[in-house]
């Protein structure tokens, strides 16, 4: 066996349906009795009802949380947070929401508990993303981590069915750069093998019946082990690519995870077939194509170009992706990043 490091695993983790009965337990359990509940527009009225379920511990809702982290919301909301003598925050929604409680966190030392309602996977991490003057920067910091993660199935029920399919692809690919991560090790490739057949059975059971709790359950745990993967290893060239194209081209952070992943893991996937062997045995054929052949199935995206990306902006983000040097289980050049990213905008099925 191969040499590894495990660095423990350190936020608490309640799972079930009907966890949300359970916040104000663990805001008292991390010894606060005054918080900040925290969500976008679109989820406030989840947000306000949990608040008055709360009582005397919520400080009150702030519904403004917007995709990457922009920091004008950010210091709005920081002015909300010490208005209200708040001393943790309770995050309710996906990572937009997420990274709003991270980037409170970080700035004034507040705890986190999260309620995650996709399955983007920021829950788990160290990890924030934030943007200013247009660019997206992204850093990593234990006091970023969330002390306490509560996952209620019952919040994902109302996950409309085509966030459902993209976001599941999203916490997918974590995974799949967990197995050839360079500071991998047993415990989170063994998660990840467990990931994977979780969202092939229960993706097309939602697909039928978006309310189907097991499936649901069984979605969201995929998403948690994958979350935890994200958090723990080290990510590649699909983190890099889908980092881009969000942060220059501002496309939809799932939609950009989904139609890369069949990509970079048919190119990843020539270079390390033994390491994406649970890919292949999941999803059949070889990674790349097994992985198309199920976006293909549950609907997902296909195509860059249905993203409103032109070939001119492939340019740019290939000149963009190589800028930097990082680890990737296969090395490449600007030509294979422009040649991957043109097969991801034409929507090819990898060979
Ligand atoms: P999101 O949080 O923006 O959610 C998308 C939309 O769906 C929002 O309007 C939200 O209110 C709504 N929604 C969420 N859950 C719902 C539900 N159960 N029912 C109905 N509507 C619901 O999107 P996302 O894909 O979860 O997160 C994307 C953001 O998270 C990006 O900014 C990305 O960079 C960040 N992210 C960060 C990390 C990290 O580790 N730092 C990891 C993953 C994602």
């Amino acid at each position: 066996m191969d040499p590894f490091v495990f660095p423990g695993l350190t936020t608490r983790v309640i799972f079930g349906s009907g966890t949300l009965a359970q916040v104000g337990a663990e805001v008292e359990r991390l010894g606060h009795s005054r918080v900040l509940v925290l969500s976008t527009e679109g989820q406030q009225a989840d947000a306000e009802a949990l608040s008055a379920r709360l009582g005397a511990l919520s400080a009150g809702v702030f519904a403004q949380a917007a995709m990457h982290t922009p920091v004008e919301v950010t210091q709005t909301a920081l002015a909300a947070f010490k208005a209200s003598s708040a001393t943790a925050v309770v995050s309710l929604g996906g990572g937009s929401t997420t990274g709003l409680g991270k980037a409170i966190a970080i700035r004034t030392g507040a705890d986190q508990v999260v309620i995650p309602t996709t399955y983007a996977g920021s829950e788990m991490t160290d990890i924030l993303g934030e943007t200013a003057g247009g660019q997206k920067t992204t850093r990593r910091d234990p006091g970023i981590r969330p002390e306490v993660v509560i996952y209620d199935v019952d919040l994902t029920l109302t996950l409309p069915p085509a966030l459902t399919v993209t976001s599941a692809l999203n916490a997918i690919a974590h995974a799949v750069e967990a197995f050839y991560a360079t500071d991998r090790n047993p415990v989170i490739t063994a998660m990840c093998r467990e990931a994977l057949p979780a969202f092939r059975d229960g993706l097309p059971m939602i697909a039928r019946d978006p309310r189907d709790t097991e499936a649901r359950s069984q979605v969201l745990y995929g998403a948690w082990l994958c979350s935890t993967a994200l958090g723990y290893v080290s990510m590649a060239l699909h983190h890099k690519l889908a980092h881009v194209l969000g942060g220059s081209f501002n496309t939809p952070h799932a939609d950009t995870h989904a139609i890369l992943l069949p990509h970079t893991a048919g190119f990843n996937g020539a270079a390390v077939p033994g390491l994406l062997a649970p890919v292949t045995e999941a999803f059949g054929t070889s990674p790349g194509a097994g992985l198309w052949d199920f976006a293909s199935a549950v609907g997902a995206p296909l195509r860059l170009a249905d993203l409103g990306l032109t070939e001119a902006d492939l340019d740019r983000a290939a000149d963009i992706a190589v800028q930097n040097p990082y680890a990737n289980p296969r090395p490449f050049d600007r030509s294979a990043i422009r040649a991957l990213l043109q097969d991801a905008w034409e929507g090819r099925r990898p060979a």
